[in-house]
């Protein structure tokens, strides 16, 4: 068995599923996949999790970079 998860670039995901908010530290209740298309290859996804009081303002902050391409929830 080898399992490398090693990422470069860090701290965008943790292993317990918080909130991706700045300071929020609320447990993560939605997933917000996304793309930029200027550093990422078209079916590369990103994920950002958001509990319910930031689901909108980071949705929102993808949207409007045109960079959001699904919200799922978590569980
Ligand atoms: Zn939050």
């Amino acid at each position: 068995m080898s399992e490398s998860t090693t990422a470069s670039g860090a701290a965008d995901v943790d292993d317990e599923l918080r909130c991706s908010a700045k300071g929020c530290q609320a447990t993560a209740t939605w997933s917000l996949l996304w793309n930029n298309p200027k550093l990422h290859t078209p079916d590369r996804r990103k994920t950002w999790l958001a509990c319910d009081d930031h689901k909108e303002s980071l949705s929102d902050f993808l949207g409007a970079r045109n960079f959001l391409r699904d919200v799922e929830p978590l569980g």
